[in-house]
This record gives C-alpha cells, structure tokens and sequence, in this order.
C-alpha cells in the first residue's frame, strides 16, 4: 500500500487561522473551478460543516459504490484511511480502468491522520502470525477469514487470497451465512461486538466464541479446547466510540423517558445490544428515524455527529444520545474545513495531496474479497 504526500502549494497552517466564512467561500470556489472532475464523499459521522460541502453522504461502503459508478478524476473522501483504500479500490478496478483507457481516479485523504482506531487494532504481520498460530491447532482449510470493512486493503487482501470475504454491519449475518457454507469456523476481524452480536443472534454460543488477543503471547490467549470447539474466532478489536456505550445508560434512559426506545449499532458491547430495543448498521438507524411515527422517542447508541444531525433533521421526533459522555470519532473529526480548503486549493493549483494508492497486488485480492460480499 502507498499513501503519497506531494509537495503541497501552500502551508496548511495558514489555513488554520481563517474564519469558517472565508474556509466556505474559497471551498465552494474551488469546487466551481474542478467542475465535475471532483467528487466530495462525506461520510454519516463527519461534522456538519464538512457535510455541507460533500456531493455524496453514505457510509463507507455506500460512498465506494457510488464515487466507483459516477466517472471523475478526483475523489476527495471525507472519512477515514480504509474508506479511502475501498474507495481506490473500487474506482480503479479492472474494467473501470479499461473502460477509462488506463487512466486512475485519484483518491485524496484530507488528513492522513485521520485513521481509525478499530481498524488498526488487527496489523497484517498479527493476523498472519495468527494464521500461522492456528494452523499448528486446527485446520485453516476450515477457517474462513472474515474481516469487517472497517479495516485495513491489506487484511481484506488476506481475506481474499484464503477464501474469504468483507463484511459490513448490515451484511454481517449473510456474510457468516455464507462461510459456514464453506466451512466449520470462521475467523472474524476487527471488531469482536460486531463479530458477536451477529453470531449470538444465529445461535451460537460464546463458548463457541473464543477471544483472540494478539498481545497475549501462545494462542493468542485462547486454549487448544476451546479453538477446537470453536465456530467463530473473535479478534480483540473494537470501536474506541461505541465501546463507550454502558447498559447503566439504557436503564437510565428507561427510568426517565417512558415509552423511549433504545437503538444501537451492533459495534456496541454485547451488554447493551442484549437490552436494546433494536440493533442495526448507520442505514438502518438512519431509516428506522425516518420511518418511526411521529412523536415517538428514540436514545441512539452511534456516533455523535450523526445522531446530533439525525436531531436535526427530525425534529418531529425525540432523540436523545444514548451516553452522558461525547462518544465522537475523533479521528475522522480531523478533516476539517482548514483541511479541505487545502487539499481543493492544491487541486486547483495542479497538485493532488494525500494521496491514497492501494497497490496493485493488494488491491486485486482485496477486490476478490469485496467481490464475494457484494455477490451475496
Ligand atoms: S467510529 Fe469507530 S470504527 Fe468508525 S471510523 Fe471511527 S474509530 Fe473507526
């Protein structure tokens, strides 16, 4: 994988210091001059002010597919590094290269710092040792690799060339479906809540669930017995944002809002997910809000920013955040206004910063496992 930092035009630091009117006015000209060869992705848990100026709104998936169907030069992604890496991914496969006569779409990331904590939970030197590891206990013939799409091209690349498939919050359950098909167990990473939740409600059991810690010396911590006896292979991953959410916080809310409904994404710990009135992916929550009566009252346990614009946008409900504490992403919170009037200003000026290029081998064999989910 390369991310490339051209040299920039101009300082980013003196674009810390303007207004927000003046970051707006030069982001939409800037936007005027690039035309249609630019596409702006904004992601559901990206500030207000940074949506404002997207093209496209979705979660990472959703963005992939639709800057991978509308043709542009530039895809600028206001998300974080793996959504970046999909986005490449996606836009550049084979046929659409052709289709373009070779020419790429480049993928610019604000920020590179903006990366995500979960998926850097689960390193590709970790999730092979742990191959390796399990190999000398069990078969690995009857291990499916699943990885969720919060995670690095180079673990969906992994997943690809040993059988196995991306998954996404929505398709999880298919997903497990479909490799059980294939085999006895399944190996799923990052997100353990995701990973368990989805599992729970198909009927196997946690002791049929055993935790692999990769900092935790032989086994990753894990027993001989308990990997034989096992049928999806946890990694200790999580989400640093809904790991916050405590079930004290869904019986607070039902001791104080009578008739309130609790509604959660599944990266949550499986002792909120179990008293939750209902469980789904950022779509779903999204249409769920959309969908409910009027009037009726909702605490959302999901990303700050997209529940406080979910208020927003229906103010005919009651929707409160699930925790009494911030629960943001801050790290996609690093793309900012400053930020992205940088990058349209380098774009004008002829040179595109931050780059992310997936490489061509990792990008083919992640392909095969985005391939495999998008067929289901
Ligand atoms: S909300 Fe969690 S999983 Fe999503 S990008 Fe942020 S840290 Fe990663």
């Amino acid at each position: 994988m390369s991310t490339t930092v051209s040299l920039s035009n101009f300082n980013i630091n003196d674009y810390r210091t303007l207004l927000p009117e003046e970051l707006n006015a030069r982001i939409v000209a800037a936007k005027r001059a690039l035309g249609d060869r630019l596409l702006i992705l904004g992601h559901h848990y990206q500030q207000d002010e940074v949506i404002a100026h997207a093209d496209l709104r979705g979660d990472s998936l959703e963005l992939s597919r639709m800057a991978a169907e509308r043709p542009c030069e530039t895809i600028v992604f206001c998300g974080v590094h793996f959504m970046a890496e999909t986005a490449d991914i996606v836009s550049n496969r084979p046929e659409r290269l052709r289709a373009r006569e070779g020419r790429r779409t480049t993928v610019i990331l604000p920020d590179l710092a903006a990366g995500c904590s979960m998926a850097d939970m689960a390193a590709i030197d970790q999730v092979e040792n742990a191959w390796e590891d399990l190999s000398q206990v069990i078969d690995t013939r009857d291990i499916t690799p699943v990885t969720y799409i919060n995670s690095a091209a180079s673990l969906k690349a992994f997943c690809g060339r040993h059988g196995g498939i991306v998954c996404t919050s929505s398709n999880a359950a298919k997903v497990l479906e479909w490799a059980f098909e294939r085999s006895k167990r399944v190996l799923f990473f990052p997100d353990q809540h995701l990973g368990r939740n989805t599992s729970l409600k198909m009927g196997i059991t946690n002791d049929q669930m055993p935790v692999w810690d990769p900092y935790a010396g032989e086994l990753g911590g894990s027993t001989r017995e308990a990997l034989e006896q096992s049928r999806v292979i946890l990694w200790k991953g999580h989400c640093s944002v809904h790991q916050m959410f405590r079930p004290e916080h869904v019986a607070n809310f039902r001791k104080q809002v009578p008739g309130i409904q609790i509604l959660v994404h599944p990266e949550c710990p499986q002792e909120v997910n179990d008293i939750a009135d209902l469980s789904g992916s950022t779509g779903y929550i999204i249409r769920t809000i959309r969908e409910a009566p009027v009037g009726s009252k909702w605490a959302i346990g999901t990303e700050l920013h997209l529940v406080n614009r979910l208020k927003k946008e229906h103010p005919e409900q009651e929707i409160h955040f699930l925790s009494p504490v911030l629960c943001m992403c801050a790290t996609m919170y690093r793309i900012d206004l400053p930020h992205l009037c940088w990058t349209l200003e380098n774009l004008v000026a002829g040179t595109a910063v931050n780059t992310i290029r997936v490489d061509d081998d990792t990008s083919a064999f992640a392909l095969l496992a985005l391939e495999r989910m998008l067929a289901l």
